[in-house]
């Protein structure tokens, strides 16, 4: 915290500096430009909201998703098929809301016995698309997701309690909320909210999702998953911050691209992590109330989530947690022993904090959706040995962007440390080495809308 805090104030001091000798105008500190309209919507996210669909999700006893879904324990409110049934409602609530703008759908399989699975067991996602309104720009997407399924000690007990507040009532309710705020916006592009089952038994419904995505031919450019992401109230938590998580070399990389990213230096350039650095730069534009802490490797130690399931199908995905997880709140059976409460329970979680959580997804999500699409067949032209740098690139698809900002940062820097808008060319030659620095390329529109930022190949 106090590093990135650090590496703020360096590089403010270091654009007063610039600014003292007149280079301001071309080299500056990539930020993006604040919509009013995105800022107001960020403002519509309610705690007590956030609070009441939590405490919901939880009065259904267990979402296990092994747990009972027949018509009469659904009537009665008990286990997981009673709480997919309440998320569908909701999402079709909120789209009542806005005149029928979100279809609301279910992903439903049946999963084989398998690993934490005894027996044949239907799994249901489900899902409220708010489609783009741009026609040109409509089949671009950005994703954000939660798993509502939950678990205790046993990860076959059907019937126990497993109230599953945090993990991931907090993630669900996540997705709710940018569905019910962003709704009330039209964006060029198209937003997924999704909720998940599965999870805990094994990713299984993030996995059928992410490869139905992929056979039909999504052209998905960013996912946010947020599981455990309720800000456990214990002493050590840190409330300022959230953890996101991205892979750096891509586990869907071929040998081929491998070989690539170990010639050029490519390890901390995914397509996850460059969606990292977006929401670090979306978290200092827009006031979401916690900061976004990078953290450079796929996911916790001996842990996973439904991101990793994206990933291997070679999309972009990140994972954002709270600071500090407290593992007496976790796949535990609600109990007391030796004067230690354990179990996933609402009076853990800050319902403060999962809605400034909610507002940072909200914010990104809605800057993807109406930003122009990244440009395409970005190069760094190789065929001479030479000091200067050119780039190439085809337009960002779709029209709807004015122009293009070139971006680079050292070789041992986390995050993008300068830009310049070179207008709306295709080409452009910066007066460094390409062997000194990464380079990047991103779309902007009149508005400032930026869209995520592409390395570039080498072209002999
Ligand atoms: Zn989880």
């Amino acid at each position: 915290m106090t590093n990135f805090r650090r590496f703020g104030q360096a590089v403010v001091l270091a654009i007063l500096l610039l600014g003292l000798n007149g280079w301001a105008q071309s080299v500056a500190e990539p930020k993006m430009t604040t919509d009013p309209k995105i800022a107001a919507a960020l403002r519509e996210v309610s705690a007590e909201r956030i609070q009441s669909n939590i405490d919901k999700l939880v009065s259904f006893g267990t979402r296990l998703t092994l747990s009972a879904q027949d018509p009469a324990s659904i009537a009665a409110g008990h286990g997981i098929g009673a709480a997919r049934e309440w998320i569908k409602a909701q999402f079709e609530e909120y789209s009542k809301a806005c005149g029928g703008c979100l279809e609301v759908k279910t992903d439903s399989f049946v999963e084989q016995p398998a690993d934490r699975i005894p027996k044949p067991t239907e799994i249901t996602n489900v899902y409220a698309v708010l489609k783009g309104s741009d026609p040109g720009n409509a089949k671009r997407i950005v994703l954000v997701t939660g798993h509502y399924d939950s678990r205790n000690s046993d990860t076959l007990d059907v019937n126990g309690d497993a109230p599953g507040a945090n993990d991931d009532g907090s993630g669900t309710a996540v997705s709710l909320e940018c569905a019910r705020v962003l709704s009330k916006l039209r964006f060029p592009r198209t937003i997924v909210f999704l909720t998940v089952a599965g999870e805990e038994q094994g990713l299984y419904g993030s996995k059928h999702f992410a490869k139905m995505v992929k056979d039909d031919g999504w052209d998905l450019e960013a996912v946010l998953n947020n599981d455990i992401v309720g800000g456990d109230k214990s002493a050590e938590q840190d409330h300022s911050v959230v953890r996101v998580f991205s892979e750096g070399v891509p586990v869907a990389a071929t040998e081929q691209d491998i070989k690539k990213i170990r010639a050029l230096g490519g390890e901390s350039d995914s397509g996850s992590r460059e969606l990292a650095r977006y929401i670090a730069d979306v978290g200092g534009t827009y006031d979401a109330g916690v900061t976004p802490m990078l953290i450079f490797r796929l996911d916790r130690y001996l842990r996973g989530g439904d991101h990793y399931s994206f990933n291997q199908q070679g999309f972009s995905a990140v994972r954002m947690t709270e600071f500090r997880e407290d593992f007496h709140h976790q796949h535990q059976n609600v109990r007391m022993e030796n004067g230690i409460q354990y179990g996933d329970l609402p009076k853990f979680v800050d319902f403060d904090y999962v809605a400034r959580v909610a507002r940072l997804n909200a914010a990104t999500l809605a800057s993807l959706a109406a930003a122009p699409a990244p440009p395409e067949n970005l190069h760094l032209l190789t065929k001479d040995l030479e000091n200067d740098s050119t780039l190439t690139w085809d337009a960002s698809p779709g029209g709807l962007a004015s122009g293009y900002e070139v971006m680079w940062r050292a070789t041992t820097s986390p995050q993008w440390e300068h830009v310049e808008n070179v207008g709306n060319v295709m080409r452009a030659t910066m007066k460094m080495s390409k062997d000194n620095v990464i380079f990047a390329v991103r779309a902007v529109d009149g508005a400032g809308h930026r869209s995520l930022p592409v390395v570039p190949t080498p072209q002999r």
